[in-house]
């Protein structure tokens, strides 16, 4: 079992003219594998911002508080050592990368997680690569086209959950994977995600609305407003949300903001 900590983490970000503008205002979150938690909250209240700074987004600065992976602090780390240590963020490769096909990235992303001596084998990726894209209504030819180039919208978020599947992280910060997709490809995503599940499977979602976690039932569901978790609970409280709006429960706690 592996577990995340984030702990009461305070993150700035640079505006314009050198200013500083704290955006997380001591979050603190506990996960393990096994289980899924979702994060919803409304726009600009710092979700991505929370996603970016685990992964190790040097945009944000940690100026309080801490990450820990297994107990240990990761916030020392670049991103890509996160990623081989178990983390994943869902569009952490948004770039096109001309001369790199999606296959051959997938494959190197795989061997980067794995000692030298133990290099996953052509036959066995494709063997995996065949399974996935099946599992995720994919054709072949997605794979051999290069990285993320022409690739529409909902074929980036499919793929994304493609890297997630062949590059089995301990746990997947996964933001607005939902946003922009119609119901059958929400429902493709989602059989994605939800055949990862399981003890050495954990999850982050992230999503404005609480549709795809009729999908994905998270164990977990968090609320964050002004960068700060106001509220957590099982799935019913996203049902909650959705019927009574985060005004609802703005009122309830008697926040102003
Ligand atoms: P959410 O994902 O909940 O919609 P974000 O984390 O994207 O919220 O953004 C929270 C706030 O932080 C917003 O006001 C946004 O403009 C600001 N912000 C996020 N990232 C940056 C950045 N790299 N530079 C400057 N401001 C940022
Ligand atoms: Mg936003
Ligand atoms: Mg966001």
């Amino acid at each position: 079992m592996a577990t995340l900590e984030v702990k009461d983490l305070h993150v700035e970000v640079k505006e314009e003219k050198d200013q500083t503008r704290e955006i997380l205002k001591g979050v603190n979150l506990t996960m393990k594998t096994g289980e899924i938690h979702a994060i919803m909250g409304p726009n600009g209240t710092g979700k991505s911002t929370l996603a970016q700074t685990i992964m190790g987004n040097s945009a944000y600065h940690v100026t309080q508080g801490d990450i820990l992976l297994n107990g240990d602090s990761i916030l020392g780390m670049p991103v890509d050592e996160r990623a081989r240590k178990g983390l994943f963020l869902g569009m952490q490769y948004p770039a096109e990368i001309k001369g790199v096909t999606n296959a051959e990235f997938l494959r190197a992303a795989i061997n980067a997680r794995r000692p030298e001596d133990d290099q996953i084998s052509v036959m066995a990726f494709l063997k995996e690569l065949d399974k996935n894209l099946e599992l995720l209504d994919m054709s072949k030819e997605m794979t051999e086209r290069y990285l993320n180039e022409g690739f529409s919208g909902g074929e980036k978020k499919r793929n994304e959950i493609l890297q997630l599947l062949m590059i089995k992280p301990s746990f997947a910060l996964l933001d607005e994977i939902d946003s922009g997709l119609d119901i059958d490809a929400l429902q493709v995503v989602s059989k994605g995600v939800n055949s990862m599940r399981g003890d050495d499977f954990g999850s982050l979602i992230i999503t404005h609305y609480q549709r795809l976690l009729n999908y994905i039932v998270p164990d977990v569901v968090h609320v964050m407003m002004d960068g700060q978790i106001v509220k957590s609970g099982d799935a019913d409280l996203a049902k909650k949300l959705e019927k009574e709006g985060y005004a609802g429960l703005r009122d309830e706690l008697g926040l102003h903001v």
